[in-house]
Parts: C-alpha cells; sequence; structure tokens
C-alpha cells in the first residue's frame, strides 16, 4: 500500500512524500511513514476500501469532545453520512486501528476524539469529499450550537 511520509500535509504534497509499506503487516519501511499507518493498514484489511484519508479538521476535533457521535443537521452530510461516530484511542497505535477499522465498516468516516477523522472510500477523491463533508456538518453543528446559544428561535425544517 501507498502511505504518506510521516509529518506530511496535503498542501505541498509531492512524489516523494509517498512511501510504499506492506499491506498485511510492519515492516522496516513503516519507519517513514504516517504514524497513522497502522490505521490505514487496518481500514484496508477490515474493508473493500482502496483509498483512507486522515486530517485534523478543528470543527470536527471540537465537536468529538461532546459527543458519542455526531449527526449532521446539514441535509447533504445527513443524507450521505447519516451519523460520523466518535473514537478512542491513542494516535499511532494497534487499539486505535481496531476501533477505528471496526466503524469504518458501516460509516464513511470517523472521528476520533481529541484528535481528527478518518474517512475511506473506493477512490481517493471520494474519501477526499467525504473528509470535508464531515468538517462542513460539524462546521454547521457548531454555527447553529453558537446562535442558539444566541437565543434565537430555532426554526428546524419540515423535512429534509
Ligand atoms: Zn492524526
Amino acid at each position: 500500500m501507498w502511505v504518506t511520509k510521516h509529518a506530511s500535509s496535503f498542501e505541498d504534497l509531492t512524489p516523494e512524500d509517498i512511501v510504499q509499506v506492506n499491506v498485511t503487516g510492519s515492516s522496516s519501511f513503516d519507519a517513514h511513514a504516517s504514524i497513522e499507518t497502522v490505521v490505514h493498514r487496518q481500514i484496508y484489511l477490515e474493508t473493500r476500501n482502496l483509498a483512507v484519508l486522515h486530517a485534523h479538521p478543528p470543527n470536527t476535533v471540537a465537536l468529538s469532545f461532546f459527543h458519542g457521535e455526531i449527526t449532521p443537521i446539514d441535509t447533504e452530510s445527513h443524507y450521505k453520512l447519516k451519523k460520523i461516530p466518535v473514537v478512542e484511542g491513542s494516535p499511532g497505535t494497534r487499539e486505535l486501528a481496531k476501533v477505528v477499522a471496526e466503524a469504518m465498516k458501516k460509516n464513511y468516516a470517523v472521528a476520533v476524539r481529541a484528535h481528527g477523522v478518518f474517512a475511506s472510500a473506493k477512490h481517493l477523491d471520494e474519501a477526499y469529499r467525504y473528509i470535508c463533508m464531515v468538517e462542513h456538518a460539524a462546521h454547521i453543528i457548531y454555527l447553529t450550537e453558537n446562535l442558539r446559544g444566541a437565543r434565537l428561535k430555532f426554526i428546524k425544517p419540515k423535512k429534509f
């Protein structure tokens, strides 16, 4: 499998930032790869997906402190994602890999409390859309909760 190097970022990714590691088990090449290689590997092993993305979107991370699962309230995210489970685990551990991969079997994306989000799909562009959709959903919830705190009258849509 192909994975980004440790501490690389989407914004300035180059071909040199991608390394090949074994999908069935760890090897010495893992030392150069992202700390979350173990999570990516477990998702590939437990789902039929061919692309996994991981990011640290701020609204999603903030909501992860308050929810066991995030339920999108905006129409698009609500229809597509239904819910985003929130799991726990230390970065780069087998424990995190297991809980994320298990939750990923039935969801497009999984949030990790105080950390970030994983999304997986058949293709990379689709996984990227899910990452963006999760953060958009979290941003809408964040804004809505803040407006509710301003004592405005909340109008729930009659139907989605
Ligand atoms: Zn991370």
